[in-house]
């Protein structure tokens, strides 16, 4: 293969012009039999181009990556042998310019075309301009995508394939009066969802037949707005539903086979965060009829490649139904690749070939166990609110049986442009109860600073008795609130986390003393030859005996209205300890000892208990921002820079950290984000609660609405306007 490489590039370098063209432009759809891809150009960015882009270099594949303006510098560029800059960062501009991709494909040489998750993966239309220029494309017949891309047809296609469907209406006729007659048939409560939906969006659950029409027009209007369709389809709402879903993959020859069910039944937002495979507390019986449905539903459409048939399962009656067929590769697929040891993206590769499936149904293996977290970037205490911000510390677990899929490094930015996802963390133990230890644990080391994340919540899930038992239904996060959020109007539990990060904090300010010691004696005269009395036991300290003070800025991080400020006394000890006081709550001391490891690495020992912590410390405004891990804790404070205060300068200091740099009453933006509809004017009134405007990140959308009643003012932003996280967006006054 090398060679054919070496010789193909010496030839692009002549001016055979017309004999390359000759040779090596024939379409590849007319390759003959032993002809294999040799390069795929990766149509996707992130974590997902970067995984297809291991799998394809470990087959001796060469990549091709695509490229927007925001991520020249990326993870998945760097990963690839090539790449192609296809446009500015909007993905309409980019990931979604077919023409633009399939082009860099074609000056690119590359004979096959990957399209990871999202963004064109579910273009029948996209998948067909790649077949009809020559390129393979790694997925399924258009005519697969095409029919399990409208909700109704597919419904239609599996009800007629004998598969299982929520009762309901998926005809054509859309007028009000036979929806109404349709829904009062099926029963209340009914789904309204849109037919060419996604997401969630426009789904709405009606409980009565007076609240019918209502919110039949409005998910109506929702749809034509989202989708450019409003056509609606009718469902029993399942009143306590889990999300099982089964792999399955075919080959071009007709082979259709599946390797077992996931669970992603753990939600927010109708979006999955963690999932698991298999899915726990199920039968083999039941197993095996999921298993058969699926592949009944993938023959009736011909389908080959990856693909998931998801099933709603009535956790009441115990009977499953058909949901959607997903026509690509799912951002959970890891977790089946953990049980049935198989490369689901090598799969692709191979029947995208025309080889057959590698195993027959009685040899797909499963073993063990396997959890997959989703690690976004996101505002918890916001209602999960997508987030930005640069990754200043990024560190994530290193074990066996731990994979972690990433397309960041320490150093990049999460942007408003594209999904909040940092990372997927996966996991695998011998059975479930091996493999969520191994959940916890990893999490519990799984370090990102620079942004908010929802890897505490993640963990606070993970250790939730329901989710330990594999009770999991998609209204988990719903049933289980009190538990999952500190309240902070529960005295014992804000105690119980002021006390932790009051113990935090201590160790905060003891390994940053010591680390300046350390660096201090490094970079003293002799430098590294100096007296060994700095390394001593006990060690030899210049401010001994001295006394010094650190403010400390605390978030809760599940409450975000609560900060408070730590303020701690340290006193060196001679031997090299640290007595270190908080006022708070009457005075209380601790004697911590920190030893500086390495990089970010300490030891600490506190009233006689030692532990390991690592420290991560960026600043940012003037102010030093500091993350804590230790054990399963985190904490996040802040500190003012050029804090040092003698005690006569200690009266005049004033609060470090204004709340809002904003008059009182504005409304600042939630998350940053485009304004995609500025919803009143100036001077209008505005009822409480009433929307205002509306804004767009990262594929969701956020209304801003009036937080009371009265009159708008200072509203400037317009639509296609990008604002800050925090911006001043309005003010509501009473006149
Ligand atoms: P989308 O394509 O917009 O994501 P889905 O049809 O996949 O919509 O449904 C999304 C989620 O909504 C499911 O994972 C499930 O939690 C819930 N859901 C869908 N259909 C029903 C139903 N009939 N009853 C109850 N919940 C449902």
């Amino acid at each position: 293969m090398a060679s054919s490489i070496l010789f193909r590039r010496e030839l692009t370098k002549t001016t055979t012009t017309l004999l390359h063209r000759r040779v090596y432009a024939r379409p590849f759809s007319e390759k003959n039999a032993q002809q294999r891809i040799d390069k795929i150009l990766i149509a996707n960015r992130g974590e997902i181009a970067c995984r297809i882009a291991r799998t394809a270099k470990r087959l001796g594949i060469r990549t091709v990556a695509v490229y927007s303006d925001a991520d020249k510098d990326s993870l998945h560029v760097a990963s690839s042998d090539e790449a192609f800059r296809i446009g500015p960062p909007p993905p309409r501009l980019s990931y979604l310019n077919a023409s633009s991709i399939v082009d860099a494909a074609l000056r690119s040489g590359a004979q096959a075309i990957h399209p990871g998750y999202g963004f064109l993966s579910e273009s029948a239309d996209f998948a067909q301009l790649c077949e009809d220029k020559g390129l393979t494309f790694i997925g399924p017949p258009a005519s697969a995508i095409r029919d399990m891309g409208d909700k109704s047809a597919s419904k239609r296609i599996m009800g007629a394939a004998g598969v299982p469907l929520v009762p309901g209406y998926h005809g054509d006729e859309q007028d009000i009066e036979k929806m109404k007659l349709e829904a009062d048939k099926i029963g209340y409560p009914v789904l309204i969802k849109p037919t060419h939906g996604g997401g969630g969006k426009g789904m709405r659950i009606v409980h009565s037949p007076d609240e019918f029409a209502e919110s039949f027009l409005a998910a109506q209007r929702e749809a034509a707005a989202s989708f450019g369709v409003n056509t609606i389809l009718l469902e029993k709402y399942i009143t306590r539903p889990r999300h099982i879903e089964v792999q399955i993959f075919g080959d071009k020859n007709g082979n259709v086979l599946h390797l077992y069910e996931r669970d992603c039944s753990v939600q927010r937002r109708h979006q999955k965060i963690i999932e698991e495979a298999p899915a726990p507390s199920i039968s083999t019986e039941f197993r095996a009829h999921l298993g058969q449905a699926a592949v009944s539903a993938a023959k009736a459409v011909n389908y080959y490649s990856a693909g998931t048939v998801e099933f709603i399962v009535d956790t009441v009656s115990d009977q499953f139904y058909f949901m959607e067929m997903n026509t690509r590769l799912q951002v959970e697929h890891p977790v089946t690749e953990m049980i049935v040891g198989q490369d689901l993206v090598e799969w692709q590769i191979h029947v995208a070939n025309g080889e057959a499936l590698p195993l027959s149904q009685s040899q797909v293996p499963i073993s063990g166990h396997a959890f997959e977290a989703r690690i976004y970037a996101e505002n918890v205490p916001k209602g999960f609110l997508p987030a930005t911000g640069v990754l200043h510390h990024y560190h994530v677990p290193v074990s066996s049986g731990v994979r972690v899929e990433t397309g960041v490094k320490e150093g990049d930015t999460v942007s408003m442009h594209y999904d909040p996802m940092i990372a997927k963390l996966v996991v695998w133990g011998e059975n479930r109860a091996a493999a969520l230890v191994k959940l916890k644990d990893s999490l519990s080391k799984f370090q990102v600073a620079g942004l908010p994340t929802n890897v505490y919540f993640l963990l606070k899930l993970a250790n939730h008795w329901a989710f330990e038992n594999g009770n999991v239904e998609t209204h988990f996060i719903d049933n289980y609130r009190e538990d999952l959020f500190v309240d902070a109007n529960n005295s014992v539990s804000a105690k119980e986390a002021y006390d932790a990060a009051r113990l935090s904090a201590s160790l905060v300010a003891a390994c940053l003393i010591e680390k300046e010691h350390f660096i201090f004696a490094r970079s003293a005269p002799g430098g590294s030859s100096l007296n060994p009395i700095w390394y001593g036991s006990p060690p030899f300290r210049v401010h001994h005996q001295a006394k010094r003070r650190v403010e400390l800025e605390w978030d809760n991080e599940y409450d975000s209205g609560s900060s408070k400020t730590l303020k701690l006394t340290i006193t060196y000890q001679p031997d090299g300890r640290y007595l270190i006081e908080t006022e708070e709550n009457g005075a209380s001391v601790l004697e911590v000892k920190a030893t500086y490891v390495k990089d970010h690495h300490f030891r600490v020992e506190a009233d006689g208990v030692i532990n390991d912590v690592s420290l991560a410390i960026y600043s940012k405004d003037q102010v030093r921002h500091i993350h804590i891990w230790q054990g399963s804790n985190h904490h996040y404070f802040r500190e003012k820079l050029g804090l040092e205060l003698s005690e006569d300068e200690e009266s005049q200091h004033k609060p470090k950290f204004e709340t809002s740099a904003h008059p009182h009453g504005t409304v600042v933006a939630p998350m940053a984000g485009l304004v995609v509809k500025v919803l009143t004017k100036n001077e209008a009134r505005v009822e409480v609660g009433q929307p205002v405007l509306v804004l767009e990140a990262m594929k969701m959308e956020h209304i801003v609405k009036a937080p009371s009643s009265g009159f708008v003012h200072g509203l400037q932003v317009k639509v296609g306007e990008q604002v800050s996280d925090g911006s001043a967006l309005f003010n509501v006054k009473d006149q």
